[in-house]
């Protein structure tokens, strides 16, 4: 048999493909039976194959974070660097938490005050880096902005403390609605407790 680069060929008109002169009807029955052009990238492919070569090349796929659709060969790129859904770190926390959600996050966690062991103020965390910069590392309290700040924090101190108390006299509150609600229902079980706390 003579080898294919001595051979005169002819093109496939179903695959564009030179074949052997004396192959080419064999071929061509072989070919326009079985293989079909792919429409988008133009590669023959078997025509049983061809759903599945759509599906895993061409077709869009959803993002398993955002479930958004997209070209297979962006999904990378989407997912480390533009989705939504994909996990940050906060810079101030570095807790871990939805792209999307990162800067209502920060705002809040950057406002946080933290004392600086240096100047002895309390600076808010998104300007941390700042003021280590500047920071002279002189304690000094004479100045309106530390005092101002360091009172600012004993007030939230006891905002906070204030919260607590009101949290507690609402839990008493309800507490008590709760027992009165059960005696009107009558409940043998929590009238007995009502007597009961009545007695303390
Ligand atoms: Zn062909
Ligand atoms: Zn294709
Ligand atoms: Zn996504
Ligand atoms: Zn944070
Ligand atoms: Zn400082």
């Amino acid at each position: 048999m003579a080898t294919v680069s001595d051979e005169v060929t002819s093109t496939c008109t179903h695959c564009d493909r030179a074949i052997p002169a004396a192959n080419i009807a064999l071929h061509y029955a072989h070919c326009s039976r079985n293989l079909e052009k792919c429409t988008v990238c133009g590669d023959m492919i078997p025509k049983r194959n061809a759903e599945d070569h759509f599906l895993n090349t061409h077709a869009q796929v959803a993002c398993s974070m955002c479930r958004k659709m997209m070209d297979r060969d962006v999904l990378d790129i989407h997912k480390g660097e533009s989705c939504p859904q994909r996990i940050v770190t906060c810079e101030f926390c570095e807790f871990p938490l939805p792209a999307v959600d990162l800067a209502e996050h920060q705002e809040v966690c950057g406002n946080r005050t933290e004392l600086c062991h240096l100047c002895n103020r309390y600076v808010r965390l998104c300007e941390r880096f700042n003021h280590e910069a500047r920071c002279n590392g002189i304690p000094d309290n004479n100045t309106v902005g530390s005092s101002r700040d360091v009172r600012e924090a004993e007030r939230d101190e006891g905002a906070r403390r204030r919260r607590q108390n009101d949290f507690s006299k609402r839990h008493l509150l309800f507490t008590v609605a709760i027992t009165g609600i059960a005696v009107l229902f009558g409940s043998i079980l929590f009238q007995k407790r009502t007597e009961h706390s009545d007695l303390h």
